[in-house]
């Protein structure tokens, strides 16, 4: 076999001497953690979503197990998510002892179906965990409809939507500001603003806000900063469970540099995926993205649906031999061995639904995407030619049978 033209990968950070330069700063001053970086790169982020509040963690999952916890999420509830999600959406209701119950996928989205909701909310229902799939804004709209109608706290979680933006109220805003109670957004380098691993909480509300910081630091009744400026000594207690979901501050400055990059990397993307969207309206049954006329997606990711014929698999393998890197459709979280065992099985709360291990006739959008979807590479530096490159293998890949 001939050497591939091009390596491209699925995606790619995109950062240089300036993440350098600023990582440096606190290996300097010998502030590491939890200092001035920490603090700075909160407001600054708050200040771009435009929410009163953003507290910086270790992770989104870290993020996500406390909006939970904050939201009042114990053993026994349910709350209400998808499956068709990384595999850390789920779990987080599951650290809090509490159960998932998946809703179905709209297919042209990719997020919950909010005509699917309300047939799934009980008793014990205690909150909805949406999710701004790949970037793209999940109806907002309709799910906090929904949840006043009940009176249910709403968790975005907004892992891949830095800088996405939704129609709100007459105008457009960034996801984040937020429009449920909570946004949680990560900063893995699967994401488009990337501090190693990392993660942070918005809200409007300072007590959510006060108690994300108390848990993300064991309970601490004073904070480090606090201490460290006293004149007087001061002892601290630990007033509940807390946890240590800390960010350091050489994290926080990288992310400082990557928050002034966003705006850059989200034009950018879009200009990418406008043109993928162009390149492929040429191959016959291939479904494209569609981004719903309020929904401005930061195109975390491009996914393409593959028309019956194709087998995802070889596609795939056709692709990376030519040195295009792909991945499959979203995992479904219902499918995976940590989930197929429990008692509750696939959905719909301690009853279980009856149906085959992995597979569920209730989710069954969200196993399609799954299984016909792939993901294409997109990334800031992805150049022209690149990009005719991956179509073209596309196009090879689907004329094999
Ligand atoms: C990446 C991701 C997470 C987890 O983020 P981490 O920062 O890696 O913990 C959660 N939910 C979704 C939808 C994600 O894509």
């Amino acid at each position: 076999m001939s050497e591939p033209v091009f390596h491209v990968p699925v995606t790619r950070p995109w950062m240089d001497e300036r993440e350098a330069e600023a990582a440096c700063r606190p290996l300097l001053t010998g502030w590491v953690t939890q200092g001035p970086e920490v603090a700075a790169f909160e407001r600054k982020f708050a200040e771009y979503v435009g929410a009163a509040h953003a507290c910086a963690v270790a992770n989104c999952t870290a993020a996500l197990h406390l909006a939970l916890l904050v939201v009042g999420v114990r053993p026994g509830d349910e709350v209400i998510t998808v499956s068709h999600s990384f595999i850390a959406t789920a779990n987080s209701i599951r650290y809090c002892g509490a159960t998932p119950v998946f809703v179905d996928i709209q297919p042209e989205t990719f997020n919950i179906d909010p005509a699917l909701i309300e047939a799934a909310i009980t008793e014990r229902t205690r909150a909805i965990l949406c999710v701004h799939q790949v970037g793209m804004p999940c109806d907002l709209a309709a799910i906090s409809a929904i949840a006043r109608r009940y009176r249910l706290p709403v968790v975005e979680d907004a892992a891949c939507a830095s800088g996405s933006e939704i129609f709100w109220n007459g105008r457009w805003e960034r996801i984040g500001r937020p429009h449920g109670d909570i946004a949680c957004f990560s900063f893995h380098p699967r994401k488009l603003l990337t501090t190693g691993d990392g993660g942070m909480l918005t809200t409007n509300d300072p007590n959510l806000d006060g108690q994300f910081r108390r848990w993300r630091q064991h309970s601490m009744s004073v904070s480090d900063t606090v201490r460290h400026g006293a004149r007087e000594v001061m002892f601290e207690s630990y007033l509940e469970l807390g946890y240590n979901y800390r960010m350091t501050d050489i994290q926080a400055a990288v992310g400082r540099e990557q928050l002034k990059r966003l705006p850059e990397i989200v034009a950018r993307r879009r200009e990418l995926a406008q043109r993928y969207c162009q390149l492929l309206a040429g191959i016959p049954g291939l479904g494209l993205p569609l981004e719903p006329e309020w929904a401005r997606t930061n195109w975390q990711s491009f996914i393409v649906r593959l028309p019956p014929h194709c087998n995802q698999r070889q596609v795939m393998q056709h692709m990376l031999d030519a040195g295009v890197s792909t991945r499959r459709g979203i995992m479904c979280a219902h499918r995976e061995p940590a989930y197929r065992k429990e008692t509750w099985s696939c959905s719909r709360g301690p009853d279980g639904c009856g149906c085959a291990p992995g597979m569920c006739d209730r989710l069954a959008e969200s196993e399609r995407a799954q299984d016909t979807c792939i993901i294409l590479p997109l990334y800031h530096q992805l150049t022209e030619a690149e990009q005719e490159y991956v179509v073209e293998q596309l196009g090879g890949a689907f004329r094999l049978r």
